[in-house]
């Protein structure tokens, strides 16, 4: 459930963000004959042979203006906190630098599983080279070649020996399990407190969870809850963690390991890029999503502020219509009773299930009322048979006759039908078609 983390390091040029793209498997950080170039993603998932994971760039986290050894060494202790395995890229051309030895040695105190990837190796001819860098310390050095996407298959292989085995589920079912999202400042730990100050709220002991990840948990009504990850929303001090792709990153794995998300947004300052991009995040985790505004007491307004926000926020946050919207005030407590009752709403949509018979009725009135689309030769969809495979989130398939007709825009218009006939509010739902056998 937890996916482990691989976290990428080394000197500057050695080929790590060209290594981060052939494991995630597209193109998505810029690679260019230049060093230090911006990178935009640094952490994406990927899979290994059926082993979903996350990968990070640390090459990527931008420290500042610190001398270069410094940045270095911030990388390496990011990727110590954060990775389960470490992939220590060197250049195998160039044989080992002073500060290879550096890292090396870093690593090797941290005690953390690493992969020694000696970049470069283009072609066989150029595998001699790889002995001088058993000297590392780190154990066998893998052969890879970023740019001709060689030798990857055994360095992950020797990662994913390292992963942790599927850890067992955290918390059970019935717990709801929520991260709260959103740029430093915004009031995350604020809410966390007005909520657990609320009434009838039980705050139980904190339970031991993952690394530095300390969740708390409450109950309130016979509904138990668990804040993810309310460690990282206290400032901790370490240098990397000011850095806006590090927020980001945190904010990932605590999206990943909750089921309703909490994106903050600050309702003083008004939406930010970095907010829409986590937001993203969430959707397309599949996660159960409540937009909150925060610090409405610091707002100016009259009888049309709010439904003005509102508007700002549907336009923003087009992809998250179904989100609902609560407006409050951590600092004064102002509507925070509100929130527990809608995050329990949104969390019955996002485990709702459907009867089958009732969902193929709301699909068979929905193609009557819009009949479905033709392809330019003339071939029209056609759906046999409609069924809920699963929840959380609500996720459906359709047999249809051949499922490239199926259209974004139809798509759309029947993910609006079922949420006009079953609600399904602040949940995401996936529609998928399967060729009828
Ligand atoms: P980073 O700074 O460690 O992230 O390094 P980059 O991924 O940006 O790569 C630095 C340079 O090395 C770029 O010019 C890449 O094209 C080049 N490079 C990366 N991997 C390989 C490889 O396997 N073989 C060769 N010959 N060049 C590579
Ligand atoms: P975090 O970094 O997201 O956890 O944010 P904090 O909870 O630490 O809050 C950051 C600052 O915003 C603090 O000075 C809070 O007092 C202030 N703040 C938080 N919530 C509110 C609110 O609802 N209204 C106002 N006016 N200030 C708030």
């Amino acid at each position: 459930m937890v996916k482990p983390v691989f976290a990428i390091v080394g000197r500057p040029n050695v080929g790590k963000s060209t290594i981060f793209n052939r494991i995630v498997g597209e193109r998505v950080s810029i690679v260019e004959d230049k060093p230090g170039i911006t990178r935009d993603r640094i952490y994406h998932s990927a899979e290994w042979l059926n082993q979903d994971f996350f990968v990070i760039d640390t090459g990527g986290i931008d420290m500042g203006d610190e001398p270069l050894i410094e940045k270095m060494r911030h990388q390496a202790e990011l990727a110590i906190d954060e990775a389960d395995v470490i992939c220590f890229v060197v250049n195998g051309r160039e044989g080992i630098t002073a500060a290879d030895e550096e890292i090396a040695q870093l690593l090797h105190r941290s005690k953390k599983p690493v992969i020694l990837a000696v970049n470069k190796m283009d072609d066989p001819s150029l595998h001699e080279k790889l002995y001088e860098f058993y000297s590392l310390g780190l154990g066998e050095p893998h052969p890879v070649s970023g740019s001709h996407g060689r030798g990857f298959g055994d360095m992950l292989d020797a990662a994913k020996e390292y992963f942790p085995a599927d850890k067992p589920p955290e918390y059970d079912d019935e717990t709801i399990r929520l991260s709260l999202i959103g740029r430093p400042n915004v009031g995350k730990s604020s809410l966390v407190n007005a909520i657990l100050g609320e009434e009838r709220v039980i705050v139980s002991d904190i339970p031991g969870t993952t690394r530095d990840a300390v969740d708390t948990a409450f109950k309130k009504d016979e509904q138990d809850y668990v804040v993810i990850d309310t460690a990282g929303m206290r400032k901790r001090g370490k240098v990397y963690e000011s850095t806006e792709k590090y927020s980001v990153l945190r904010a990932l794995k605590a999206i990943e390991r909750s089921n309703v998300v909490l994106v903050l947004i600050d309702g003083e300052e008004g939406i930010i890029e970095q907010d829409k991009k986590i937001a993203g995040y969430a959707h397309e985790a599949g996660r159960a999503v409540v937009i909150v505004v925060n610090k409405w007491d610091a707002v100016e307004k009259d009888d049309k502020t709010m439904r003005e926000f509102e508007n700002k926020i549907r336009d923003e946050f087009a992809y998250l219509d179904y989100a609902p919207v609560v407006f409050l005030s951590a600092k004064t407590k102002k509507r925070v009773q509100h929130l527990l009752p809608v995050v329990n709403q949104v969390s019955e949509s996002h485990n709702l299930r459907v009867p089958t018979n009732v969902l193929n009725d709301v699909i068979v009135d929905a193609v009557t009322m819009n009949p479905t689309p033709t392809s330019a030769g003339g071939r029209r969809l056609r759906i046999n048979y409609t069924t809920q495979v699963s929840v959380a989130p609500p996720t459906f398939i359709l047999f249809v006759n051949d499922p490239d007709l199926l259209h974004f825009s139809y798509r759309r218009y029947l993910e609006n039908r079922i949420r006009d006939a079953f609600g399904f509010a602040g949940t995401p739902i996936h529609i998928l078609a399967r060729k009828k056998r």
